[in-house]
């Protein structure tokens, strides 16, 4: 190894320091753009080593000594043309389309990953068999295990995150119906397809060199990705693009071992073990398993409306000018946002109500429960956009205690994760960790219709005495409020 080689192994290693003292950043709303940037330094900082071992590198080891003009055209129209297009859709993206772009993101990583793994194998089997099958009992010096273990546990990763992920955004994108989809012959098809890519698998491993059988993988696969993320639902999809974000961050660490590059370890076994992370923890927020989630069939859907509201009890419509007059006398506000706010857009409206309703020296707090909306952290994305300060967002266990000294919880679009239901048992939300939203002494839902939540169910808040219904859009109906209160 050269100087100038292990001055880059260096910069790698900065690289990824910056990947993680980036991530501790994301913890916090506070310091998540910073963390951004440090990471993305770190990055910038692990390509441009790279791209200067390219330009110099001496090591005849090397997988591409002297690197030609046209690799060098390739890599610079890469980086422009994927570059540009990644940095213009993830600025000109609206907030409630961002899992479908993380998911397309997440395609397009373990597809890198999956190429660098079939370029490898391809460029080690060519000197001993190009395109034949070389049975290990022929005695030729096959490919090493330590490269070939790696490499195909990459190209299945990358290939089923590839297909998988590309279905996910498709489904969430309305391209794809978003509801479930059996395929013909289900789970025996897609065991079957598991079957034959570890048959194949451990017939690489043995020592065997063949093409084909490489390729029977891929195909394998590629396959796999679509018949696991087919029957899943469209509402469980944040769940599957979080996961299938482990899977591409795992398929980018196996990369690293077929390069023998620490910057490529080091990143995408953050990504894995970040995206495995926060997989369990959406799925702990929702009380059920991943294997739950992956198997799919939860829930009646958004939009079901039920036939007259939940049992045993009435449904209290109340007007614009009662809401007004509740919220703008009262001495604690909570602000519950859920789904139905991300939908409408209605950040911006119900940062001004809540600023308008400070002046007349209400206390006003924002209740955020983990899972409200369609990814997490939604609601501290959307709220952060519309420059709510920091200390008004709550977190569900923190805020809990507060709600029984509330004079009114105001619930913009939110309905499963304010759901009381999910305190008894044989429900499907029971064990769901909700917002205390029913100890509040006077309760107002901002909603369309007595539409039901993701989950499907009727909602008992709904025909408490205590809550009063105020049926609008949710931007409309904020706006609305305002306006109200202005006028008292
Ligand atoms: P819900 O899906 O339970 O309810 C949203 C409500 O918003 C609907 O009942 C709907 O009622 C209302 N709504 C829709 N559009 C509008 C609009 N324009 N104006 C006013 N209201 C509107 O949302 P929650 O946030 O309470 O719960 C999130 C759900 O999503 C949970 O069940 C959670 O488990 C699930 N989930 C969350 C994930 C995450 O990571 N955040 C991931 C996967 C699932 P109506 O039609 O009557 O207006």
């Amino acid at each position: 190894m050269d100087l100038l080689e292990s001055l880059v192994r260096i910069a790698w290693l900065i690289g990824a320091a910056g990947f993680v003292f980036g991530l501790m950043r994301m913890n916090s709303p506070a310091t998540a753009r910073n963390g951004n940037l440090i990471s993305a330094g770190g990055m910038a900082l692990a390509v441009g080593g790279t791209l200067v071992l390219l330009a110099v590198t001496t090591n005849p080891d090397s997988p591409h000594p002297g690197l030609p003009i046209a690799g060098w055209v390739i890599i610079l129209a890469g980086i422009a043309f994927g570059g540009g297009l990644g940095l213009y859709t993830a600025r000109t993206v609206k907030m409630t389309a961002m899992p479908q772009l993380v998911s397309l993101f997440n395609a397009v990583g373990g597809g890198a990953a999956a190429l660098i793994a079939i370029d490898d194998y391809l460029r080690l089997a060519a000197p001993l068999c190009a395109g034949c099958i070389i049975p290990a009992t022929q005695g030729i010096q096959g490919i090493p295990l330590e490269v070939s273990i790696p490499t195909v546990l990459d190209i299945v990763i990358g290939g089923i995150t590839f297909t998988g992920s590309l279905l996910a955004s498709g489904k969430l994108m309305g391209i794809i119906s978003g509801k479930p989809i059996k395929v013909p012959g289900g789970q025996l098809v897609t065991a079957g397809l598991a079957l034959i890519v570890a048959v194949a698998a451990i017939y690489l491993w043995a020592g065997n060199v063949s093409v084909p059988v490489l390729f029977v993988i891929i195909a394998a696969s590629l396959i796999f990705g679509i018949t696991m993320v087919l029957p899943i639902g469209g509402a469980d999809m944040p769940v599957v693009i979080s996961l299938l974000n482990s899977f591409t961050g795992t398929a980018v660490a196996m990369a690293g071992f077929v390069l023998g590059n620490d910057v490529l370890i080091i990143a995408g076994a953050l990504v894995g073990a970040s995206g495995a992370i926060l997989t369990k923890l959406m799925a702990d927020a929702m009380n059920r398993s991943v294997l739950n989630i992956m198997i799919g069939g939860f829930g009646g859907g958004e939009g079901t409306v039920s036939a007259g509201g939940p049992e045993g009890g009435t449904v209290r419509a109340i007007g614009m000018d009662d809401a007004a007059i509740q919220l703008a006398y009262a001495t604690n506000v909570i602000i519950v946002p859920g789904y139905g706010l991300a939908v409408a857009q209605a950040q911006h409206a119900v940062r001004e109500l809540a600023e308008l309703l400070e002046k007349r020296g209400v206390n006003v707090s924002y209740a955020i429960h983990p899972v409200a909306g369609r990814m997490p952290g939604h609601m501290n994305v959307l709220l952060a956009e519309a420059n709510v300060p920091y200390p008004q967002l709550r977190e569900m266990d923190d805020i809990n205690p507060e709600f029984e000294r509330a004079d009114v919880a105001l619930v913009v679009g939110a309905n499963d994760v304010t759901n009381p239901a999910a305190r008894r048992a044989g429900t499907p939300v029971s064990g769901m960790p909700i917002l205390d939203v029913d100890h509040a002494k006077s309760i107002i839902v901002i909603k369309r219709s007595m539409g039901r939540g993701y989950a499907g169910i009727d909602n008992e808040l709904y025909v408490n005495p205590k809550t009063g219904m105020l049926f609008t859009d949710a931007k409309q109906g904020l706006a609305d409020l305002v306006a109200a209160v202005k006028a008292l």
